[in-house]
């Protein structure tokens, strides 16, 4: 997996880094790697190589970029029958969506309820106001 970390995402891990909140290396450690898991998570695309052959076909992923899993694909096309490009959202994005994700800045979560800043509603009277029912209108003012 080729990734290029995010400035909130470095931010993220020095924050663990300097943190006098470890008793040892092996629970700074454990943090840094949950935190990782979470980074990981919540970024918005994926991308799998899907093997076509049944329920006994692996597919790999998930690769960072397009470019990424095209390459690994142009390797494997003598090789596999038959094979697609899936596009997928990190593991903890739908329920983050759905609930709420304030943890962070690096995400498009708005600040004021924690929903998807793109779950915003954008026309008619509805204008500004989230989509969720939580009643939000942070962005009322276009921002
Ligand atoms: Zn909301
Ligand atoms: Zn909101």
């Amino acid at each position: 997996m080729k990734l290029t970390p995010r400035a909130p995402e470095v931010k993220a891990i020095v924050e663990i880094l300097q943190s006098d909140d470890y008793e040892t290396p092996e629970a700074m450690a454990k943090a840094v790697i949950k935190e990782v898991a979470e980074i990981l998570a919540m970024r918005e695309t994926w991308y799998a190589l899907v093997i076509k052959g049944g329920a006994k076909a692996v597919n790999f992923g998930p690769y960072a970029s397009d470019a990424e899993v095209k390459q690994v694909a142009a390797k494997v096309a003598g090789a596999a029958p038959e094979f697609h490009i899936a596009r997928m959202g990190g593991s903890g994005l739908l329920a983050a969506r759905l609930e709420g994700y304030n943890k962070r800045k690096w995400t498009n979560f708005c600040a004021t309820c924690t929903h998807a800043k793109d779950l915003h509603l954008t026309d008619g009277n509805s204008r500004a106001r989230c989509a969720l029912e939580c009643s939000c209108q942070a962005y009322k003012d276009g921002g």
